[in-house]
């Protein structure tokens, strides 16, 4: 079985729903993860942040305009009345739901059940689109099997009823169902966080295990680094798991910084492909790397960074001062994203600084403190070995204008990162790509 995710801007339009039921109608069986219409969840965002901030008539006025959206994209969609009729019931039903909740004691369970819509429409109007042009298809709602316990998916749970709900919904060519959404340990609806659709697949993927999963975007595959940043840009055709797993994580919009790990388990190859271009090879994440040696890959950067600086007098032979630092984070919930240390000072960088404030004056209990807002960590994903030299000087190297407020390199055999002003990262980023990719732009641009 594979297992096939098509994001927002791959359903976000009628034509590009009946562009990608076209692509999977090959009489083979597949299980399709999709996400929500894109733009649906942004606005599902908005609508709950007015049920809570502004009120429900704010809220029902965003809801309003969401709903317009949705019927001519029915119209267009569909050529018989019987599919537009269904489809009109569904949004109906859907938009009577969003507009139900009140806006005194508006629960965090809410918010949730508002953004698990976008999602639970997109399939119900693929689902009919496929059926009105004859593929055998079902849904599987993914409400029945995909469970989160404390925030992190319940494989066990996840791999045993996903199989029920597949043999209960009996034989078909094609078994639909929602990226991004779940069900907690607290039987509400919840989410995988944003973009988590990537993750749905995987984990349905892993759980499987399917022979192959395969993630449709609208760029041919991972890029050596962010073509919106940089200009000269080249698609790369193999990463090894641990690799995609730090460029997803520091930065890499392409996949959700979880997703990697699933299909890494239970070693089911992760294909990044384009719906616009279908043919084109796009990216394989796999174990086995690779054909054409090169110890840089890629290079992704992660914006909205803070760094904080702890100094400590008394660090100097001191044990435990790690220890006490990582548990002011622990008891804030935040992680670290990187981390490096001198004989007198640690310097460690947060992305989310919701509780910035509290941990500074946990912090200050036994530390001096600086900080850092608006960084950004680059980091430079290949296979760099212990026993090779030359590849940390040559990053260095190439960034000898820009200062550098961390480095860290060591932590795993596949990441250097770097952290720097974010007004340095433009440039940063670009000599990077000059530098490290110098060989393979040469060639580009003489051909
Ligand atoms: N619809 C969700 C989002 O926009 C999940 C996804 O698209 O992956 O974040
Ligand atoms: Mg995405």
């Amino acid at each position: 079985m594979r297992v096939l995710k098509f994001g927002g801007t791959s359903v976000g339009k009628p034509e590009r729903m009946q562009h990608i039921a076209q692509l999977i109608n090959d009489g083979v069986e597949k299980i399709v993860v999709l996400s929500a219409v894109s733009g649906t969840t942004n606005s599902l965002v908005e609508i709950h942040t007015a049920y809570k901030k502004e009120g429900k008539k704010a809220a029902h006025q965003l809801i309003d305009k969401l709903e317009a959206k949705y019927h001519p994209f029915i119209k267009d969609l569909y050529s018989e009345n019987a599919s537009i009729k269904k489809a009109t019931a569904l949004i109906k039903e859907k938009f009577d739901l969003l507009r139900s909740f009140k806006s005194k004691k508006f629960r965090e369970a809410d918010a949730k059940t508002i953004l698990a819509q976008g999602e639970l429409i997109s399939t119900h109007l693929f689902l009919y689109y496929v059926q009105e042009i004859g593929l055998n298809a079902t849904l599987i709602p993914a409400l029945d099997f995909m469970k989160t316990t404390d925030g992190e998916p319940d494989l066990k749970f996840i791999a045993k009823k996903l199989r029920k709900t597949l043999v209960k919904s009996g034989k078909h060519q094609l078994y639909i169902t929602q990226g991004y959404i779940c069900m907690n340990e607290d039987e509400e609806i919840d989410n995988l966080r944003r973009g988590g659709s990537d993750y749905t697949a995987t984990l349905i993927g892993g759980a499987l295990p399917a022979t192959e999963i395969q993630i449709w975007t609208d760029i041919d595959g991972m890029h050596n680094t962010d073509p919106r940043v940089v200009k000269d840009t080249f698609p790369i055709h193999e990463l090894s798991f641990d690799e995609a797993a730090e460029l997803a994580y520091f930065g890499a919009k392409i996949l959700h910084p979880s997703c990697v790990l699933p299909a890494q388990k239970s070693g089911v190859p992760v294909k990044l492909l384009n719906t616009m271009e279908p043919t084109a090879k796009g990216t394989v994440i796999s174990e086995i790397v690779t054909s054409t040696p090169q110890r840089v890959k890629a290079i992704a950067a992660k914006d909205g960074i803070t760094a904080i600086k702890i100094k400590s007098s008394r660090m100097l032979n001191a044990y435990g001062f790690l220890k006490k630092i990582f548990e002011v984070f622990e008891d804030y919930q935040t992680s670290i994203d990187m981390l490096t240390t001198s004989e007198v000072a640690v310097s460690l960088t947060i992305d989310d600084d919701t509780n910035l404030k509290a941990i500074t004056k946990a912090l200050r209990a036994f530390s001096r403190i600086e900080i850092d807002k608006n960084q950004t960590i680059i980091c430079v994903a290949g296979e760099f070995k212990h026993t090779e030299a030359g590849v940390a000087a040559k990053v260095i190297n190439t960034l000898k204008e820009i200062p550098l407020r961390m480095i860290s390199s060591g932590g795993s055999r596949s990441n250097i990162s770097i952290l720097v002003d974010s007004k340095y990262k433009v440039d940063a980023m670009n000599a990077l790509n000059e530098g490290l990719f110098a060989d393979i732009l040469k060639k580009k641009r003489t051909k």
